[in-house]
């Protein structure tokens, strides 16, 4: 017989360390934007497993390499050669910019080495502080959570990494006075992701980089939710046009399966010497063979004018709901990253649409946040759009 989902919170509060709160739903399945739970119940994801299935689930091409790879090779570590990795760097380099990529399983590896490397090009000038931003968040290990800028997250974990200063997301002036000649990175999400869905203004991000070419600071650009096509651009920061020095991703490159990467550019890309950073699963040719593979199917299937097309028309509905419901306050966002700021108690709200079969997620207490599959269709957005609204009025 087939276990249902008492079953399964059951054994969840007895096996699982209680970190993530209460989970109510077991997801046995997924195809297309759905996802269907133990007792055959069918769910639209507006959430995509926070940003990772960017290519929507059981995407058939996903399946057909993971297939074909294991079968032929799944494991080898980083001490041989590694022909889908090396393919993998290779193409993300052509998209981006020059330089070379170091490979981790997760946003706060990637984020913990690019920490690292900036750490490591500053010794030898005596710098050795980051600057980071307030709201921002760039991890859980207690590296990327030293420079995640929010008291929740760190104060249980107190002291972390010193030499780190916060100052206000998009205030340039706090960040001309905040950099010494002890600073040797500035770290920015071009978009913040889990600190609410705030989206960088291009001054910002223009004058960290005047402020990091002129004052030899590294600028690091954490793009493991905005990156990978989230807002209708390959990487967030080319809506920008402001290259970074270290580019972090991870969540949607794996399309599915974990991976996260840091590109060093050139200048940089010297820093780390045999010994100083190392992954023993980071980059295995299962993981880069489909890394390669999502990025193919963004490029040939066209995902990122959909990702245009579609985000401009789900901005269109919110507006409109907006219009209708005053305390929603806000609707933030580029492309299929959308946050949707309200006065009341986000994680009611989507509660709500959880039991009426959409999924969403918050970020932070009054935010509801929206980052559907990037293959979505009108019709999905449509159908997701229609329970939001009836959950609203019920409200
Ligand atoms: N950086 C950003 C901007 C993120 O949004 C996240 C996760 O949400 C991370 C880093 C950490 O990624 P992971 O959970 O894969 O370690």
């Amino acid at each position: 017989m087939q276990k249902d989902t008492r079953f399964w919170k059951r054994e969840d509060s007895q096996f699982i360390l209680s970190t993530y709160g209460e989970r109510r739903i077991a997801f046995v399945k997924g195809k297309g934007v759905y996802l269907y739970d133990v007792e055959g119940n069918k769910y639209l994801d507006f959430l995509s497993g926070i940003g990772v299935n960017i290519l929507g689930h059981g995407h058939p091409r996903i399946v057909k390499v993971i297939k074909e790879q294991a079968e032929i090779l799944l494991h080898t570590s980083n001490l041989y050669l590694i022909p889908h990795q090396i393919k993998l760097a290779e193409m993300l380099v052509q998209l981006s910019f020059p330089g070379r990529c170091f490979f981790c399983n997760s946003g706060t590896e990637a984020v913990e080495a690019a920490l690292k490397l900036a750490r490591k090009w500053g010794k030898e000038k005596g710098k050795f502080e980051i600057i980071s931003m307030e709201n921002s968040f760039h991890g859980r290990t207690c590296g990327s959570l030293s420079l995640t800028g929010q008291k929740k997250y760190q104060e249980n974990f107190l002291p972390l990494l010193p030499g780190v200063r916060f100052i206000p997301f998009n205030n340039l002036e706090a960040l001309q006075k905040s950099v010494n000649s002890k600073t040797c990175a500035i770290i920015i999400e071009p978009i913040q992701g889990e600190g609410g869905i705030h989206v960088a203004s291009r001054e910002f991000l223009e004058g960290a980089r005047e402020i990091a070419d002129k004052r030899e600071v590294l600028l690091i650009f954490d793009e493991v939710q905005c990156g990978m096509g989230r807002t209708g651009k390959l990487f967030a920061y080319q809506n920008f046009e402001v290259i970074p020095d270290v580019l972090c991703l991870a969540k949607g490159l794996g399309g599915g399966l974990p991976i996260g990467v840091i590109i060093a550019r050139d200048k940089f890309s010297d820093v780390f010497q045999p010994g100083d950073h190392a992954s023993t699963f980071g980059g295995n040719p299962l993981v880069t063979r489909v890394a390669w593979e999502v990025i193919r199917i963004l490029k040939e299937e066209k995902v990122l004018q959909n990702v245009e097309k579609m985000g401009k028309y789900l901005l269109q509905k919110l507006l409109t709901l907006k219009q209708e419901f005053p305390w929603i306050k806000e609707i933030r966002g580029k492309g299929l990253m959308i946050g949707i700021e309200i006065s009341k108690e986000a994680k009611r709200i989507k509660d709500l649409c959880e039991r009426k079969g959409l999924l969403i997620g918050t970020a932070g207490e009054k935010t509801l946040r929206f980052l559907p599959p990037l293959i979505i269709s009108q019709e999905e957005i449509d159908e997701g759009m229609r329970i939001f609204q009836e959950v609203l009025e019920k409200l």
